[in-house]
Parts: structure tokens; C-alpha cells; sequence
């Protein structure tokens, strides 16, 4: 065991001089992958070493190599890191820097039999957070200076690990907080939109059913109509709550076959016409053939003209397909553009999470945040991708891709 405390003092000038550029250098890498790679970059014209290993304690406290780079001899080694657990592991609990000469039966006549190996504790302020191993076969033995100087690798080393552990801890408390946000999102949306449409029904069946009023039959159709529709959307609220459910658990049933991608746009464009009285909706249809749930793909696309007519309305709707070729490979690639108000870029990321809504529209239009999600998953299983591109003041394009099929039906 030695003395553990690293002293530049005692460097030779070419050992300071990588001294600082180790420090230099792994001050400013993020990842320990990138460090090692540094270190070893700038460590081994002044301590020979063949490997090198950072053990960290897993959840249960045992020691895993976590980083390891084997770079001379001994290469063939390269999956078999067990020569320096036993060293990491009596390094972690003395916490001290400590050597050993390992000699296998066959040391005398190879090289690789005879290993030198050097543990390090990394420690933090409190505690030891890993330990460091560099491993020689063959010798010669480590001296002292370059034990310091390994010691010094060691420290900063152990401050990655540090700054890696806090980064993690705060993404793990940013997530939960998400989390947590999500949920008190879910509750409020999901109780809102169910509340509302319930409220309709209630508020016109118990007014029809009043027997101190008679409503004349215009009046009557129209109650009936208002009842019809609210039924209608708190229909479709609990379908897609059960769809993202059975999607997120991968138990939604596709019923895939042979279609014909363009046919079935021209048919949703028809029946958007048909839905929204004054939409002006185009679609610049290309021969395409797909393999997909006519269904799913239908509730897709269904999904993004409702969104535009919801959240650009009074614009129109182009819905452009465009072949693109890569290789061998062709797909289509579907855009449908509103030139509504846009979305403005902090959303663009989280736009098709899980109950995820612009706050803005939030207030003002119905919506759970569910229908992007959806169709995200849907699109997915069919081997697709969905993006979306937005500028604030002019407009929104989802652009959906889907790979061809060119097997014809029947053949
Ligand atoms: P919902 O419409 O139920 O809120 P979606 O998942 O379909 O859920 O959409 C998520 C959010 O994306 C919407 O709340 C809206 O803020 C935004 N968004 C979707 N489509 C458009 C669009 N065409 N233009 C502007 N904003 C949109």
C-alpha cells in the first residue's frame, strides 16, 4: 500500500506536462468513456500500462467494470475482465492505493502470465465512489512517481464519476417531476373532458324530460342533435384512452393487408369535405402501395386534419405525397401543412408525448393530448415516422413516412 496523497512535486518535467494536460483535458469531457480515452491518450508515454478498468458498485454494492479500455498487451483478453476484480475489490473497502504481481503457473516462459496490476480508490469528499485499475503484463514494476501520477488520474477521474452521478440524480429528478406533472395533467384534462360533454347530455335529457315544458319538434331535434354529438366525443375520448393504453402496452390488434395508400387518402379527403362544410382540403395523390391497417392509418390521418381544423381554422389543408427513394428502399412521404398560427418551437419536442398540449390552446380548445401520441405508435408499427415542422405565423406540417410494398395482392 502507499502513501495516497498524488504530489506533482515529485513529477519528472515530462510527467508534469501530462499532468496538466490530463487535467486540462478531462475537465473538459463530459462522458468517463472520453476520459479514459484522453487519459490514455495522454498517460501512456509517461506510465506504461496495458489496461485499464473503472469498477463502480452496482445497487447491490458489488463491484462492475464499468469502463474499460485494453489497448496493449493482452488485447485478447479484451472480454475477460476478471483479473482486476479481486484488486478492485480489496482497494474499495481499504480505500487505499495499492499494487500486486499476479504470477501465473506459466509466468517464466509468458509474458502475459506475469501481471503487474495498480488499484486506486476514486473517492469523493464522503465516500469511495469506484476504484481505478491500470494492469502491465510482463513488467517492469510501477515506481513511485508513476504511482503518484496514477493517483492523480485517479482523483480526477473520481470527480467525473461525481458529476456523472449528480447529472444522473437531476435527469432522475427532472423525470419524476414530469412524471408527477403528467399525472396532475391527466387528471385535471381527462376529468375536464369527461365532465363537459357529460354535462351536455344531462343538462338537454333532463330539459327534454321536464314535464311542465312542451318542446316543439324543431327544438327537440336540436337538444337530441347537441346529445348525439356529445355522446359521440365522449365516445371517442374513451377510445382513445383505451387505444394509447393497449398502444403503450403493445396490445393493440392491427388487422395489416395490401392497400393502396393513395385511394385510401382520397377517400379521407372526400369524408373530410363531407365533415367540415368549409374546409378546403387538397391532396396530390401518387400511386403508392402499403402494407397497413386501413383502419389505424385512417384514425393517423383523421387525427392530423382534425388538428389542423382545430387549431388552424379557417385554413386550408394541403395534403402532399412525394415518393423518396434510398437504395433499394422507397417510401412515401405524406405532409398535410395548415397555414394556421404555428407551434412554437420549445413545444416541437414534447408535441407528441402523452397528454402533452400547447398551454396556450389548453384553455381554448378540447383536446387530451392523446391523438399525436397515438398516432406516433400506430405510425410506428407500420415501420413509419412521424415529425413535424412548424413556424409560428405561418403554418404546421406533420409529415408522415411509410415504406412501400410492392408485392401485388393475389400474386
Ligand atoms: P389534442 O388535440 O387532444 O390536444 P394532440 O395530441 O392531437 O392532442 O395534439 C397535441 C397538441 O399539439 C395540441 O394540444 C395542440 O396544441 C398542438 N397541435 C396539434 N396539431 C396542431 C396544428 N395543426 N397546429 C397547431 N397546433 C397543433
Amino acid at each position: 500500500m502507499f502513501d495516497d496523497s498524488a504530489s506533482p512535486s515529485t513529477l519528472s518535467p515530462n510527467e508534469l506536462e501530462a499532468v496538466y494536460a490530463i487535467s486540462n483535458a478531462v475537465a473538459s469531457v463530459t462522458s468517463i468513456d472520453d476520459a479514459l480515452d484522453e487519459i490514455i491518450h495522454l498517460t501512456r508515454p509517461v506510465l506504461i500500462f496495458d489496461n485499464i478498468v473503472v469498477y463502480i458498485p452496482n445497487t447491490d454494492g458489488q463491484l462492475e467494470p464499468a469502463y474499460a479500455r485494453i489497448i496493449g498487451r493482452g488485447r485478447s483478453a479484451q472480454g475477460d475482465l476478471d483479473w482486476g476484480g479481486m484488486i478492485a475489490t480489496e482497494v474499495f473497502h481499504s480505500e487505499a492505493t495499492t499494487s500486486r504481481v499476479e504470477k501465473l503457473s506459466d509466468w517464466q516462459s509468458n509474458r502475459l502470465s506475469l501481471r503487474l496490476l495498480l488499484g486506486l480508490p476514486l473517492r469523493s469528499r464522503q465516500q469511495t465512489v469506484g476504484v481505478l485499475v491500470f494492469g502491465r503484463f510482463g513488467g517492469p514494476p510501477y515506481v513511485p512517481e508513476q504511482i503518484h501520477l496514477a493517483e492523480f488520474v485517479a482523483i480526477h477521474i473520481a470527480q467525473l464519476l461525481v458529476r456523472q452521478q449528480l447529472v444522473a440524480q437531476v435527469a432522475n429528478l427532472q423525470a419524476e417531476r414530469r412524471l408527477r406533472e403528467l399525472q396532475d395533467n391527466f387528471i385535471a384534462t381527462i376529468s375536464h373532458e369527461l365532465c363537459s360533454p357529460l354535462g351536455f347530455i344531462k343538462g338537454y335529457a333532463t330539459t327534454l324530460l321536464r314535464d311542465d315544458i312542451s318542446w316543439d319538434d324543431s327544438t327537440r331535434r336540436e337538444f337530441l342533435q347537441i346529445i348525439d354529438e356529445e355522446t359521440d366525443r365522449l365516445r371517442e375520448l374513451i377510445d382513445n384512452l383505451l387505444d394509447s393504453s393497449r398502444l403503450q402496452a403493445g396490445t393493440l390488434r392491427m388487422q395489416i393487408q395490401h392497400l393502396r395508400l393513395d385511394m385510401l387518402l382520397h377517400e379521407l379527403v372526400l369524408r373530410a369535405r363531407h365533415r367540415f362544410q368549409d374546409l378546403s382540403i387538397e391532396l396530390n395523390p401518387i400511386e403508392f402501395q402499403v402494407q397497413a391497417d386501413p383502419v389505424r392509418l385512417t384514425q393517423v390521418f383523421d387525427n392530423l386534419i382534425g388538428n389542423a381544423v382545430k387549431y388552424a381554422p379557417g385554413s386550408p389543408v394541403m395534403v402532399d405525397m412525394k415518393i423518396i427513394s434510398d437504395n433499394a428502399h422507397r417510401s412515401c412521404q405524406i405532409a398535410i401543412r395548415d397555414q394556421g398560427r404555428g407551434i412554437a418551437p420549445e413545444h416541437i419536442e414534447r408535441l407528441f408525448e402523452r397528454f402533452y398540449r400547447v398551454p396556450e390552446d389548453s384553455e381554448k380548445v378540447h383536446g387530451t393530448g392523446l391523438g399525436l401520441y397515438i398516432c406516433r405508435e400506430i405510425i410506428r408499427v407500420h415501420d413509419g415516422s412521424i415529425s413535424v415542422e412548424s413556424t409560428v405565423g405561418q403554418g404546421t406540417t406533420f409529415l408522415i413516412s411509410l415504406p412501400e410494398c410492392q408485392r401485388i395482392p393475389g400474386e
